[in-house]
């Protein structure tokens, strides 16, 4: 398959480009790097991939045929869509809009990069994809859960209208080496902290849960659901929840660090649970997530370890 993907010198765009190609395909990335970096996808120069400069929220062409769009471009973690609030609601829109409009004139299968965010704070847990979520759209997490939403909504305009063979997949908090030591999200801050021996953050009294995904698990089901018939949203994570002070926890024993726990205010609309119900991903995709959350951790840590 020749494949684009938007995004793809980001966290999981490289991971998925990197997979692609080691089952044999063709991939074209195309990203502006404003969260990404070039240095994700450097290993991969030499292979059959090129990464186009563009940003995909102005009208996107690619040379040649095109089997499949993977729609990853997107800022994605907190402090990134709070410092970049109308670049995410552009990307969110204009750049899906783009990005089906290249899969339209090419005849090619598009999946959507969504999110658990499109539940919101959600009053239904553990949440299955039937459920319409508890999203306040002028919150500061609106701009990234609103688009997300508009994005799902313009996706399935496209298959009914225009019978495109779209799918969009809900990413429940996935991690893995080539996070952003800063970008905020909980388990590259904590690692962060913890091998300079730091305090840990954690915001509110940490009994809020999340459920982690290695990223190779994760990019196993983005695949199957590419392959899959199916045209229903699908939640892609891990079902394993934890308390936020038990990850850091978990991370400050398996780094040996003396860190301890300081506690800040929780910022405004933070969801106070999050677990996907992963029914669907089983029956229809056969697929649920292999790597334990120890050994996910211990190669990501190794990576944090090279980078500090
Ligand atoms: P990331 O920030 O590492 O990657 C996003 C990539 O998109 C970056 O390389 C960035 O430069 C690029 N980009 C942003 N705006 C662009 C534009 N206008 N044009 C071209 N490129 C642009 O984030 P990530 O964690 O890899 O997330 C990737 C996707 O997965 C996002 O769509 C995100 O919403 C979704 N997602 C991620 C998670 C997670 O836990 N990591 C959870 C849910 C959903």
């Amino acid at each position: 398959m020749r494949v684009v993907i938007t995004g793809a010198a980001g966290f999981i765009g490289s991971h998925l480009s990197e997979t692609l190609l080691d089952r044999g395909h063709s991939v074209i990335g195309i990203d502006n790097l404003l969260t990404g970096d070039r240095e994700n996808v450097a290993h991969l120069r030499d292979r059959d991939f090129q990464l186009i400069i563009h940003d995909v929220t102005r009208y996107i062409d690619v040379a040649g045929p095109v089997d499949l769009v993977l729609h990853w471009a997107s800022p994605a973690s907190p402090i990134d869509y709070l410092e970049l609030p109308i670049p995410t609601l552009k990307v969110g829109a204009l750049g899906t809009h783009n990005a089906l409009g290249l899969a339209k004139a090419k005849g090619a299968r598009f999946v959507l990069a969504s999110t658990s965010e499109v539940y919101g704070d959600p009053l239904e847990h553990p949440q299955k994809e039937t459920y319409w979520g508890n999203v306040n759209p002028i919150g500061p997490r609106g701009v990234y859960d609103e688009a997300k939403r508009f994005a799902e909504a313009i996706t399935v305009a496209y298959h009914r209208h225009h019978g495109l063979d779209a799918k969009i997949i809900r990413i429940f908090n996935t991690y893995g080496p080539r996070m952003r030591i800063h970008d905020g999200r909980a388990v590259p801050t904590f690692i962060g902290q913890a091998l300079r021996g730091e305090d840990v953050t954690i915001f509110g009294d940490g009994s809020q849960t999340r459920s982690f995904c290695y990223v190779t698990d994760l990019v196993e089901g983005i695949l199957r659901l590419a392959d899959s018939n199916t045209n229903d949203p699908v939640n892609v994570g891990n079902p394993h929840e934890m308390s936020i002070a038990e990850i850091a926890q978990t991370i400050i024993r398996m780094t040996g660090s003396s860190s301890q726990l300081v506690f800040k205010p929780l910022p405004t609309d933070d969801p106070k649970v999050r677990r996907p119900d992963i029914t669907r991903a089983r029956e229809i995709l056969g697929w649920e997530p292999k790597v334990p959350l120890e050994e996910g951790l211990t190669t990501t840590i190794a990576y944090f370890r090279t980078k500090i």
